[in-house]
């Protein structure tokens, strides 16, 4: 019995962003894994699909995995989503897409492994390569840093980011953008750009000294939102 595992990447706002081959996928699949089923569910309901829907996250994820790999034994079709975007970047994924591949016999050949499951991606959204599409900033070459460590570990990343010669693109929260500007103006970050709220209806970017850009935020009424953080090298 050969199963697939499917790593579909799902809008980051606009439920319009989903490509035709991610819902074909969704309609073929025998289980959705979502890291929150409510939010896969408004997706689904958006193109009036119904599928069986099971909870993975960060917590849950390698005891899912053992139960995914049985039923990728049993030849089903599995889908993985997280909330936003593509699994595995800044959110779980990794942790249960290598248990599928080395505990399937055989190693890794062409298709994913020897036990003829396979594993493919189905490509879609990133606010990575999103926020980089509209930050006009050459971006050639890039460090992702995803959201830095919230305390030990930190001021290493932060130094990190003063001595980078390429652009770094960080994620944030709306609880910590303020303080980020702050450590950024600390380190002599000159120049930020701040994608925020991709494909929603306040989606905009934002360019600026981080001082500037942490009073503009403000005054919009409070850092809400989501956020890609660029830091750009000329
Ligand atoms: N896997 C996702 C991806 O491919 O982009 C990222 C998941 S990570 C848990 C969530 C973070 O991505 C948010 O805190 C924010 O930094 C960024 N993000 C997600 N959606 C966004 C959006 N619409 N606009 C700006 N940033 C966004």
């Amino acid at each position: 019995m050969n199963g697939t595992l499917s790593v579909v990447a799902t809008p980051i706002g606009n439920l319009e962003d989903i490509t035709l081959r991610a819902l074909r996928t969704f309609k073929e699949c025998d289980v959705i894994y979502a890291e929150d089923t409510r939010v896969i569910s408004k997706l689904l309901a958006r193109y009036e699909i119904k599928k069986p829907l099971q909870r993975l996250d960060a917590a849950t994820e390698l005891k899912k995995a053992e139960e995914i790999s049985l039923r990728l034994e049993a030849g089903e079709k599995v889908v993985f989503v997280t909330d936003a975007g593509t699994p595995g970047i800044s959110d779980p994924g990794a942790r249960l897409v290598r248990h599928i591949r080395t505990s399937s016999e055989g190693g890794s050949t062409s298709g994913g492994n020897g036990s003829g499951i396979k594993i493919e991606t189905i490509p879609g959204p990133s606010a990575l390569t999103a926020a980089l599409s509209v930050a006009g900033i050459d971006a050639t070459e890039f460090t992702f840093l995803g959201f830095l460590p919230h305390k030990k570990g930190r001021q290493t990343a932060l130094k990190k980011i003063a001595e980078s010669e390429i652009p770094v693109v960080l994620y944030e929260s709306p609880h910590r953008i303020l303080k980020l500007m702050a450590e950024l103006g600390s380190i002599q970050v000159e120049r930020v750009v701040i994608a925020r709220e991709l494909t929603k209806i306040y989606e905009e970017v934002l360019t600026g000294e981080p001082s500037e850009l942490a009073r503009v935020l403000e005054e919009k009424g409070g850092a809400r939102g989501e956020f890609v953080v660029i830091i750009p090298r000329n």
